[in-house]
């Protein structure tokens, strides 16, 4: 709802919205913006072997200026970004994105869901990130692990805009108050914790990747993507490490999600990677 109230206050009717192909906008979110804001999503494929879209990529998926095609209004960029495996988009990268969005007249909402987890990763500051950005989503249910929450970042004339649209979106809650002491509990206990997560996600990706035809895609933070051997199939792989309490999610039919979190310890970890190349070796045999 953070992501699509941004949306809703940046662009107008008609007019498109330059993202990622792989973007949580674009993959997960019902198609909200057609439907709520009108706009039609500009997925920018991620070229030259990288798995986040740069500033060159945006460009190229943008239209030049002709009565005969639509204009964009608002460029979106994930950061971490779920898709590539909690990948981190640089300071430096996002000023790039921002400067060509900017040059083009249109503005910048930073979905960070996981901006905690870039922080911490390369020790920028949120400022940082947020600064090439007119609006910044960050969710508190993620790696810092309250129960519900996630806010919206803006300058005052575009937060006013924004409590319209969240009230029409249904987020009128007079009952936040429980949900803020959460996410400032979390804020204060479980933010240089994200180090830890980190941390095991390397743990498990080297133990998953020792297994014979499994690739793994390097953790830059908390997320593990898992390639898995020809003819495995996720589904089998997640179903035979459920039966042994490791919780993984199939992202494709050959691709396995993996992420770390406050409630599984570096024992736990080795454990799951041990759980995961067991199973995943027995199905190659199978
Ligand atoms: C989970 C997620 C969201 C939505 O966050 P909520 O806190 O559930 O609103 C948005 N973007 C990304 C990349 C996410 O992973």
């Amino acid at each position: 709802m953070a992501n699509q109230t941004a949306i809703w206050v940046l662009t107008s009717p008609g007019t498109e919205v330059v993202l990622d192909a792989d973007a949580h906008i674009v993959q997960w979110e019902m198609a909200a913006a057609a439907a709520l804001s009108g706009v039609q999503l500009r997925p920018a494929p991620a070229g030259e072997g990288r798995l986040v879209a740069s500033a060159v990529d945006l460009e190229r998926a943008m239209r030049a200026d002709s009565p005969h095609s639509a204009s964009a209004s608002l460029v979106c960029v994930e950061n971490t970004h779920n898709g590539a495996g909690g990948a981190v988009t640089s300071a430096s990268d996002l000023a790039q994105i921002a400067a060509l969005a900017r040059s083009r007249g249109l503005a910048v909402h930073l979905d960070g869901a996981r901006l905690w987890n870039a922080h911490v990763a390369t020790g920028t500051a949120l400022a940082e990130f947020a600064r090439a950005a007119d609006t910044v989503m960050v969710s508190f249910s993620k790696g810092l692990g309250c129960p519900v929450g996630a806010m919206l970042a803006g300058d005052a004339a575009t937060i006013r805009r924004a409590h319209v649209a969240r009230k029409r979106l249904g987020g009128g809650m007079r009952q936040s108050g429980i949900l803020a002491a959460a996410a400032l509990h979390a804020l204060d206990a479980h933010l240089a914790r994200l180090a830890d997560d980190h941390a095991h996600a390397r743990l498990l990706a080297d133990v998953v990747a020792g297994v014979p035809g499994v690739a793994v895609v390097s953790p830059d933070t908390n997320i593990v993507m898992i390639d898995l051997p020809r003819g495995v199939a996720s589904a089998d792989v997640v179903a035979a490490a459920g039966k042994e309490n490791v919780l993984v999610t199939p992202w494709n039919a050959t691709r396995v999600r993996a992420v770390t979190h406050l409630d599984v310890d570096a024992a736990s970890v080795k454990r799951a990677g041990a759980v995961l190349a067991r199973a995943i070796g027995r199905l190659v045999h199978a």
